[in-house]
């Protein structure tokens, strides 16, 4: 059976030294300059001996640009705002619960708790731009009458 050249892949491997690991380079000067012309290549790039052409950084540029765009298009996409109008509702709702934490409702002492004063906590909680971790550290400091 004859044996094949090398493929691309098998080339490239060679290249970064987890080649096929046979001995088809020492009897096949067509596979070997093929290695050798790339491997003089890569040294090249790495040593910056080969200058970047202008063409070649501006379809980089577009490419990147691209990326980004799809990206952005995919932030814009109709069904992200009911996605997050919806996640807001969760939201209200979940600080409006009382059984929220314990399973059982909170019993607070305090009668005088109207639904004006949830709904302000809740407001206060969801647009407040302080992080919620620091509230005990907030309580530390709080001064009791
Ligand atoms: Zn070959």
């Amino acid at each position: 059976m004859p044996e094949t050249h090398w493929s691309e892949d098998q080339v490239i491997a060679e290249l970064y030294g987890v080649g096929p690991g046979d001995d088809h380079l020492s009897h096949c000067p067509q596979c070997r300059s093929r290695v050798d012309r790339l491997m003089q290549e890569r040294q090249k790039r790495i040593q910056g001996d080969l200058p970047v052409s202008y063409d070649f950084l501006a379809a980089q540029r577009r490419c990147v640009l691209a990326r980004l765009d799809a990206r952005a298009a995919w932030w814009q996409r109709p069904f992200l705002i009911p996605a997050t109008a919806l996640l807001a509702l969760i939201l209200v709702l979940s600080m409006l619960n009382p059984f929220r934490w314990s399973g059982e409702p909170q019993d607070t002492g305090n009668t005088s708790y109207s639904d004006s004063t949830v709904f302000e906590d809740a407001f206060a909680r969801a647009y407040s731009t302080e992080p919620e971790f620091s509230e005990p550290l907030q309580a530390l400091f709080e001064v009791k009458p």
